[in-house]
């Protein structure tokens, strides 16, 4: 089984990105499970056809410790299994702290045990690898791959140059390695060549350039994947590619992270002069 972790900025459409090539990967007929990592809730969404996931967070608030695996995974498009960590309300707690609540009663519960012929598991982290527990699924070998959605905007480069110093920091311990940044494009000036030459700078690949495109919207209104939507559109394509080149990817790198200098370098190289 693979576990991969996909990181980004918030907003970037990590949500999105993942559940549309998981899409993928089940039609390719493999395996998958999904674990939503982000106290919004919303990275199953799209699989499980808008159906109210109740989180493992709340699972355990309502019904105590007597957990069954059934409570807490849904089956979703593809047959994909779903589950939404959830986090504390607002302004309560860290939110981190539901990720590793939920890993653990995943495993416990054997939602990764042989007999469940898992070929991945998806963990959706929200955000930035500031705070220990979002950096949970990349420590002590919870994923050992990651990708990282970027867009050419500055933030979300920002973000993404933040994650490699996460997976730098946990790369010895757990082992885990970066398998590639995708992009999910903004319609920013040369951003492909910008998002190439950020891969190859941090020793990493940019794996696709998933265009912007309303089908996402339109199916995302539909509470479906593009895939599931509209399987005949050239966004499918280009989510089924993105699976593709996950499933065949040979590239897992430690990688270098930019200086902030060497950064805006790039975005006045490609970008704002330009
Ligand atoms: P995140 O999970 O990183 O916070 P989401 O996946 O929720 O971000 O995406 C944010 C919004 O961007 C969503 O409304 C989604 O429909 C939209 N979006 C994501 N990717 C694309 C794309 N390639 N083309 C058009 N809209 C997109
Ligand atoms: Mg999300």
């Amino acid at each position: 089984m693979r576990k991969i972790a996909i990181y980004g900025k918030g907003g970037i459409g990590k949500s999105t990105t993942t559940q549309n090539t998981v899409a993928g990967l089940a039609e390719m007929g493999k395996k998958v499970m999904v674990v939503g990592c982000d106290p919004k809730a919303d990275s199953t969404r799209l699989l499980l056809g808008g159906l109210a996931q109740k989180t493992v967070l709340d699972t355990l608030r309502d019904e105590g410790e007597d957990v069954e695996l059934e409570d807490i995974m849904k089956t979703g498009y593809g047959n994909t299994s779903c589950t939404e960590s959830g986090g504390p309300e607002p302004g309560v707690g860290c939110a981190g702290r539901g990720i590793i609540t939920s890993i653990n009663m995943l495993e416990q519960l054997g939602a990764y045990d042989a007999d469940k012929n898992l070929d991945y598991a998806f963990y959706d982290v929200l955000g930035d690898v500031v705070c220990g527990g979002f950096a949970m699924p990349i420590r002590d070998g919870k994923a050992q791959e990651i990708y990282i959605v970027v867009s050419g905007e500055m933030m979300a480069m920002y973000a993404a140059n933040n994650i490699c110093k996460g997976i730098v920091k946990y790369a010895d311990a757990g082992g885990v390695r970066l398998g590639g940044l995708i992009c999910n494009s903004r319609n920013v000036d040369n951003e492909r060549q910008m998002i190439e030459e950020l891969a190859r700078q941090l020793g990493t690949q940019m794996i696709h350039f998933v265009p912007r495109e309303n089908q996402v919207q339109r199916a995302e209104i539909n509470r479906k994947t593009v895939i599931d939507y509209s399987p005949e559109h050239s966004q499918a394509d280009e989510y089924r590619m993105l699976a593709k080149k996950i499933d065949e990817n040979q590239m897992f790198v430690v990688p270098k992270p930019l200086e902030i200098e060497e950064l805006e370098k790039l975005l006045i190289d490609f970008g704002i002069a330009n």
